[in-house]
Formats: structure tokens, C-alpha cells, sequence
């Protein structure tokens, strides 16, 4: 996978992982490849279980309260995780670099490519680039899905079209009732 400068396709990789939590291990592998990854990974029984526990972790820093405990958060996931950089040119893609160790298992290169991912977007965007749905912060809103804010500009508050309208139509009926 290329972790491109700003770490955009990992860091959307996890949301779709958060937002949208596949089924069965070959759920995950399938979401991997739809964002850019083409490695094939070895098979374990737990890696769809341990898999859950690297979406946790991330949802973690997804969370955090401020951008030092962010940083926290990631610098020891990347820590656990990451190696010193490696160039490669697996699967055809075109030399790039991998901030893991060879031939890891399928939880185990996400966490690196997610935890690195993470940082490149974070700190070339913006520390608060990443967050829940704004929706989702009314009371008795249901919408808890993450944000990732690639977006030129940096305002991206909602998941979908659908939470922006949601939203829209709250705030004209509280302006209503005023
Ligand atoms: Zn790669
Ligand atoms: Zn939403």
C-alpha cells in the first residue's frame, strides 16, 4: 500500500472499518483491497477478533479529548506496531516505503499502516481533522460514525448528505419555535 503523504487511504481504510465492521475476516481483506492495498496476508483463526481490538484502539484516538492525548494515544500504537522505515516494491506497485516488519499477519499490518496512516493525515491536515459525526452529538441522535476530514477546506462535520440535512432541519425547526 502507498501511504501517500497525507496518510489519506489508511486513515479512510479504518473509518470504513469503524463505520461499517465487516462480518467475516474475508470482509476485511475485500475493504483492504478496495483501498489500495494488494498484499496477501496469512491466514490465522483470530485475525478477525484482533482485527476488532485494532479498530477499538483506533476508535480510542478517534476520541480522545485533545490533541496531546491523541498524540498519546498514537505514538504508543505506532510504538507497538511500527519498525524503521523499509523500502518495497511488492505485488508490482511501484517502489514505496512500509514502516513494519516482513511478512506480518493481516491485524497486525493494519494496525502499522492504520497508526502511521493516522499520523500522516493528522499532522499534515490538522490535529482535528478526525472526529464523530456532528449529528451524532445532539441527544438521542443515533449517528456514531467518524469523520476523517480530507475535505480542502477542513469544515467536514457530518458523515453523509443524510446527517447534514438531519441536522439542517433541526436547527430551522429550533429557529421556529423561537
Ligand atoms: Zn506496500
Ligand atoms: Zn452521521
Amino acid at each position: 500500500m502507498h501511504l501517500n503523504p497525507y496518510g489519506e487511504y489508511a486513515v479512510l481504510l479504518a473509518a470504513s472499518l469503524a463505520n461499517d465492521w465487516p462480518s467475516t475476516r474475508a470482509g476485511i481483506e475485500t475493504r483492504t483491497r478496495e483501498h489500495g492495498m494488494t498484499m496477501a496476508f496469512p491466514e490465522r483463526p483470530d485475525d478477525h477478533e484482533r482485527t476488532r481490538a485494532v479498530v477499538d484502539g483506533w476508535l480510542a484516538v478517534v476520541d480522545a479529548a485533545d490533541p496531546p492525548e491523541r498524540a498519546r494515544l498514537l505514538n504508543t500504537q505506532m510504538a507497538t506496531a511500527a519498525a524503521y522505515p523499509r523500502l518495497t516494491d511488492h505485488d508490482g506497485e511501484g517502489w514505496h516505503l512500509h514502516y513494519r516488519d516482513r511478512d506480518q499477519s493481516l491485524p497486525e499490518v493494519l494496525l502499522a499502516v492504520i497508526s502511521v496512516g493516522t499520523a500522516l493525515h493528522l499532522t499534515t491536515r490538522g490535529m482535528h481533522r478526525l472526529g464523530r459525526c456532528a449529528a451524532g452529538q445532539v441527544p438521542g441522535d443515533p449517528c456514531t460514525a467518524v469523520v476523517v476530514d480530507v475535505t480542502r477546506n477542513g469544515r467536514q462535520r457530518y458523515c453523509s448528505v443524510r446527517c447534514a440535512n438531519r441536522a439542517a432541519v433541526r436547527r430551522h425547526r429550533a429557529r421556529a419555535v423561537r
